[in-house]
């Protein structure tokens, strides 16, 4: 995949432009700041270089925001929930663009870049539906008085994303947003731009006003940090790791902005031996190999009952190498490579040092894809146990570590001795034993007899070190949402009172 090819297929969204650029109110802005290098991952030739953007935007971004918010809150509800509806209609529309687009610039295999933007079309349509359901509520005080909460846009938000899945995470994030009255300004990392640029461009193209929706291309050190530092804004929405995600909680809260952090996870996939071993074994694949292990939910310690631990693992192993791994451009692609050098370093170190700390591997292989030069890392089932590092750290690569439990209590106690929440599952038949541990298990999303499916409708979010607050479903709407509770007298002959309710006679 070329460079030209990314930039004729950019071509509908920044027309004659050739180099990444921020999108602040509907005009393309270069930077002039330190380079950005971005290389396709499949074989890691230089794909993308842009200079990162300047510390002057924050002044640009603050100004289109601010206008474009008040515009967009002039409109009425069902106006904005039509504009919103229409970008879903727009996504559809050039789906298989925007997927070939990401696809490229992501290194992600064309074939999950296809469902990912289906996924962005939904999530706007869902949306658009709350816009003008979005009602007060009028509380029974005990006073003369008519008490009523009403919902307010919070302003300006900030929403940094990061690479594995940039697209989808960006509709994720704006769609409740903007339904909710916001204006955003959208930090996409910096190795993913492309999509986001064409999704912020789209938005307009449905009839939102010019800077409802802007997109920052730079550094996240940089740019990142002075937006969180000087910018009019008011909540920060980070999806990313949970090293950033600490920094920027401090950063915004030194300004008293609150934030919501969508962190990693080491999530476990926990396999009872009554279980549809044949389903569980499919669930096991899909729950660490998909995106090739490059996403914040991914079933990375696989809990396995010690009665069929030893066939159940080897089957996985099994079906490990059967996987094709390859080309993203391919349709036949299931497993592409990592989508950088410095995850893709991560992920060898992580497998150099599980080996050396004594887990084993059962199959796939641990050197690279022969052949391909890029940042392949084969599908990898590691023998190990809870308290080793490969199994308390995120690797975010194709790399399961398979642990043994005896019981229902080991598997919970197994479960829940990590700092992260942020998703979990259990195969069994056993129906009662079913949700116990769905109960225990300390996770934003449990699955029970599957894994990773998610909706735009269903909250999302972590506990622990996966961090707080909720995207999607109504909690999303909260989230981005200011409450105000106003106070009506009704009385002919108020009581003149005093502090709460106490008379001043
Ligand atoms: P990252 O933390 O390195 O970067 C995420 C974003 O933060 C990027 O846009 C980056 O430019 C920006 N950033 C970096 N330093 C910054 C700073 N000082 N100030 C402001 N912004 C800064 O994460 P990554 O490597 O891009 O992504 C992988 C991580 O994301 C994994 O840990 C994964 O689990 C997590 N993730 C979580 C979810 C979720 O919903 N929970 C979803 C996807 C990915």
């Amino acid at each position: 995949m070329s460079v030209q090819q990314l930039v004729e297929l950019m071509r509908p969204y920044w027309g004659d432009r050739s180099v990444v650029a921020s999108y602040v109110g509907g005009e393309f802005i270069e930077g002039h700041g330190a380079s950005v290098e971005v290389r396709n991952a499949h074989d890691a030739s230089p794909l993308l270089s842009f200079p990162d953007a300047d510390a002057g935007l924050v002044g640009l971004l603050d100004q289109a925001a601010r206008q474009a918010r008040a515009q967009w809150w002039a409109l009425t509800a069902q106006a904005r929930g039509q504009i919103v509806y229409r970008v879903g209609a727009l996504v559809r529309e050039q789906a298989e663009q925007l997927a070939q687009i990401e696809s490229i610039s992501a290194s992600k295999p064309i074939r999950d870049a296809r469902v990912e933007v289906a996924k962005v079309a939904e999530m706007f349509e869902y949306y658009a539906g709350w816009a003008d359901k979005l009602h007060g509520e009028v509380i029974p005080v005990p006073t003369s008085h008519l008490n009523y909460v009403t919902h307010e846009p919070l302003g300006t938000v900030l929403q940094i994303t990061p690479w594995n899945a940039p697209i989808f995470t960006a509709g994720w994030q704006i769609a409740p947003a903007i339904t909710a009255g916001n204006a955003v300004i959208l930090k996409p990392s910096e190795l993913t731009v492309p999509s986001s640029l064409a999704l912020a461009v789209l938005i307009e193209r449905a009839g939102a006003p010019k800077g409802l929706v802007n997109v920052v291309a730079g550094y996240g050190h940089s740019i990142g940090q002075e937006i969180i530092a000087r910018a009019d804004i008011r909540k920060v929405v980070f999806v990313g790791s949970p090293p950033t995600g600490r920094h920027v909680a401090v950063a915004a809260a030194q300004r008293c902005i609150p934030a919501v952090l969508e962190l990693g996870g080491k999530s476990a996939n926990i396999v009872f031996a009554d279980a549809d071993l044949e389903v569980a074994l499919r669930g096991a694949q899909a729950a660490i190999f998909s995106g090739a292990g490059q996403s914040c939910v991914s079933g990375s310690r696989l809990l396995v009952q010690a009665s069929i631990y030893d066939k159940f693992t080897a089957a996985l192993a099994e079906a490990a190498k059967q996987f094709k791994v390859g080309d993203p451009a391919d349709p036949q692609t299931q497993l592409g490579p990592i989508n950088n050098a410095r995850q893709f370093v991560h992920v060898q170190n992580m497998l150099e040092g599980a080996i050396k700390e004594g887990a084993r591997v059962l199959g796939g292989d641990t050197e690279p894809v022969p052949g391909k030069g890029g940042y392949y890392v084969n599908p990898t089932v590691l023998a190990g146990a809870n308290h080793l590092h490969c199994a308390q750290e995120e690797i975010f690569g194709p790399v399961v570590v398979a642990i043994a439990f005896e019981d229902e209590d080991e598997a919970i106690r197994i479960a829940n001795d990590s700092r992260f929440g942020l998703a979990g599952a259990i195969w069994t038949r056993d129906v009662g034993r079913a949700h116990r541990v769905a109960r225990q298990v300390r996770a934003g999303t449990f699955w029970i007899n599957g894994y990773k499916t998610i909706h735009v409708s269903s909250p999302f979010g972590g506990y622990g070190d996966s961090g707080y607050g909720r995207s999607s479903g109504i909690e999303a709407l909260r989230e981005y949402s200011e409450v105000k509770s106003v106070w009506v007298e009704t009385a002919a002959k108020p009581a003149a009172s005093f502090g709460y309710g106490a008379s001043l006679e």
